[in-house]
């Protein structure tokens, strides 16, 4: 079988990964974002010790580059501040005690509060930053381990409008129509909502050879983001505001005729709804919406309307509202009208922001699903799953509820939650709620390589490894399903995940269904029960992964070579095959701002830190870069409130307040503030954000919410700030 063509990207300098004296080279995967880079780890062969990291060049997404993130991420692994050894709550201390232990404790609540009441008070809450082979096991346990019907994952916070908004108009969620490499082939580009340039930077080339052929570059976003510098139209609109926005668009392309009837004919219904629906958006009603203007509205739908190819990429700040799903449909609504589908340069797609946010919610551990992206509710599907896993269909429990409904209700039906790689304390909104929440546990166990905030407060806490210590698979963000190669140690008396969730089965008496010696072993079981799935797995194997340099799924057979882009006969995943063009109405964020709370605050990322920074604060090379929070504000506002560069300023919301310093800029808009989230406690930005959720993502709405701004005093600064040191 041949590397398909995809992958000849940046691959093709002359360069050859070759070991130093006394190291070995493991070639594997960035740690961090969906671009899921291929890097080598430099191990000592004497010490087994990791010593540093190479960009690998054979790998297409990279092709021989890091970003900051990238580079430093191996050094986590030596990091003194590791957990080795498991931590029982003792006269309100976390204390190192043995594995047995640990287990014996877990265990016994475990069974004291399923029989006192019932299988649903214990919850999972776990992650996507696993291999999708940790992402299975965990589903499964929770399903026929414990038998519980709460579980869902940090990915609820992610791309979730994404994976909704792709469901309810395309018919399937992939993050990417096609592979990386077709971007250089439009003719346009519409970024919104991402800060490419930060938060994925890897994807820049990309960009940059779209842009020397000659493609035209149009960001939607409140912030002149380094993306949005080397823009040709920059949308700079208010934040919550982007179904106006795209409303505008659809109305300029279709008065103007630059749409493509034949396909919409063709290959899509609800047009008619949709075009009666955008009548109402003309350039000057949109304008006094978005706080575009009318000119740069008209402008990007020409740019866009008359490309022949083009693709829309968007990420976080179209998706993290409560009208995130419709909003990512009414972007892909942009594509869909003028026929950008199913060839190279033409398509949509999502910057996924976890490592393995995309495969992450294809195997079973969101709250509504099986493997391979399996309804729970339906019964072919149970049917199919219980066969996989040689239990009884009615020993599958039915739906839970997503994760921050989870967090809401503990107390209630959830007595114990097992948290697994992931920081809610951090990530989630409201966090002052959150911490209540969690003090309403029975029992909270967390499984981390390192004391988050979240774990800082569990009853046990297991020492996990780190990504480099484990084999296995995860899928990136184009669909490509990638190889995860370990070292073979685990450090202190820490152990894999996927091995800890074994052990408990057994001493639960479930052993049965997990007896797995290696992550391969799991990943056949995967393929199995992926197979039929939406998400197909069936046809690809950890040697087709090595021989292909990943492959993407669906792959439904051995001799099937994957399937890089979607959509190229033109059928979309429903029975008829044409995709559902829905309209939507602009009705604004959540929470809209007032008199006393009279500006928009709007959050994201740095290109230093990864998502609740548990692993990049404590690595000194990023944290020297970007040490803690800050806020940006437009000149003209700090002037109203007579503040200046560096000082302090305190933004309050309904919910809870922070101080940090300002950091004064031309671009942001002058009716809203910036502050990243990568921090806990009093630095965390998620103590003001909104809960609100979109009704169908469950994603709350982390990118507005009403704040004011006062300037600050050196003594509010609170003490004992979350920053690691
Ligand atoms: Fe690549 Fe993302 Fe890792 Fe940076 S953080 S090296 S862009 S995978």
């Amino acid at each position: 079988m041949q590397q398909h063509s995809q992958n000849a990207d940046f691959s093709q300098r002359p360069y050859e990964a070759i070991a130093r004296e006394g190291e070995t080279l493991v070639a594997t995967h960035c740690s961090f974002c969906g671009m899921q880079c291929g890097m080598n780890i430099r191990v000592s062969n004497d010490t087994n010790t990791v010593l540093g990291v190479e960009p690998r060049y054979d790998f297409p997404m990279n092709g021989g580059r890091l970003c900051p993130k990238g580079v430093s991420a191996y050094r986590q692994a030596e990091h003194p501040e590791r957990l080795l050894k498991p931590l029982i709550r003792k006269n309100g201390r976390l204390t190192e005690a043995s594995w047995e232990e640990a287990y014996d404790l877990i265990v016994s609540k475990i069974k004291e509060l399923q029989a006192k009441y019932g299988k649903d008070s214990i919850g999972i809450y776990s992650g996507s930053s696993m291999t999708n082979e940790k992402c299975y096991i965990m589903g499964k346990f929770a399903r026929i381990g414990l038998g519980t019907r709460y579980i869902d994952y940090n990915g609820r916070y992610c791309m979730s409008s994404a994976a909704a908004g792709f469901n309810q108009t395309v018919g399937i969620d992939r993050g990417s129509t096609g592979p990386w490499s077709d971007i250089k082939f439009a003719d346009v580009l519409l970024i919104a909502g991402s800060n490419t340039a930060e938060c994925h930077p890897l994807s820049m080339p990309y960009i940059w050879g779209a842009r020397d052929r000659g493609a035209k570059l149009i960001v939607a976003d409140p912030r002149q983001t380094k993306t949005a510098l080397v823009s040709d139209v920059h949308l700079d609109l208010r934040p919550g505001t982007d179904i106006a926005l795209t409303n505008g668009l659809l109305h300029v392309m279709i008065e103007e005729n630059w749409i493509d009837r034949d396909f919409i004919d063709r290959h899509t219904t609800g047009f008619e709804k949709l075009a009666e629906t955008v009548k109402r958006f003309d350039p000057q009603t949109v304008s006094d919406i978005t706080g575009v203007s009318a000119g740069k509205i008209v402008e990007a739908a020409r740019l866009f309307g008359r490309a022949k190819n083009g693709f829309v990429l968007f990420a976080r700040g179209v998706e993290q509202h409560s009208t995130g799903s419709d909003t990512v449909s009414n972007y892909v609504n942009l594509c869909l009208t003028t026929g950008k589908a199913g060839r190279k340069g033409a398509g949509f797609a999502t910057f996924t922001g976890q490592g393995n946010g995309q495969g992450g919610r294809e195997h079973g551990q969101k709250a509504d699903q099986l493997p391979g992206y399996r309804k729970i509710t339906d019964p072919k599907a149970r049917a199919y799953i219980a066969k996989v896993w040689g239990v009884e269909e009615s020993e599958i429990p039915g739906p839970g509820i997503s994760a921050f409904e989870m967090l809401k209700s503990l107390g209630e039906e959830i007595k114990m939650l097992l948290l697994v790689c992931s920081n809610p304390m951090v990530s989630a909104p409201s966090i002052g709620n959150v911490a209540e929440y969690l003090k309403k546990l029975d029992f909270f166990v967390a499984i981390d390589m390192f004391l988050s905030e979240s774990a800082e407060l569990a009853d046990v806490v297991l020492p996990s490894t780190v990504w480099i210590e484990d084999d296995g698979t995860t899928t990136n963000v184009e669909g490509r399903v990638i190889r995860i190669k370990g070292i073979d140690r685990t450090p202190g008396e820490s152990k894999r995940d996927w091995k800890i969730i074994c052990e408990l089965a057994e001493r639960l008496g479930r052993g049965q269904y997990f007896r797995f010696n290696s992550p391969e072993e799991i990943f056949n079981e995967l393929r199995i029960a992926s197979k039929g799935g939406v998400a197909d797995y069936s046809g690809i194997t950890y040697d087709k992964i090595d021989r292909m340099n990943g492959v993407f799924w669906p792959c439904p057979s051995e001799e099937h070579e994957g399937t890089p882009r979607l959509f190229e006969d033109l059928r979309f995943n429903f029975p008829d095959g044409k995709a559902r063009l829905h309209a939507f109405e602009h009705t604004g964020p959540n929470e809209k701002i007032d008199g006393e709370y009279p500006l928009i605050l709007t959050t994201g990322r740095v290109v230093f830190h990864y998502l609740s920074g548990n692993q990049t604060r404590r690595i000194d090379a990023l944290r020297r870069l970007c040490p803690d929070p800050y806020c940006e504000i437009h000149p003209d506002l700090a002037a109203r409130h007579g503040i200046g560069n560096g000082e302090l300023v305190k933004i309050s919301s309904r919910r809870g307040s922070i101080v940090v310093p300002a950091k004064i800029t031309k671009t942001i808009r002058p009716d809203c503030l910036f502050v990243p989230y990568h921090w806990g406690k009093t630095l965390a930005i998620n103590n003001l954000t909104n809960p609100a959720l979109d009704p169908k993502s469950k994603i709350p709405e982390f990118k507005v919410c009403a704040v004011k701004l006062e300037k600050a005093k050196q003594e509010e600064m609170p003490h004992g700030q979350s920053t690691v040191h």
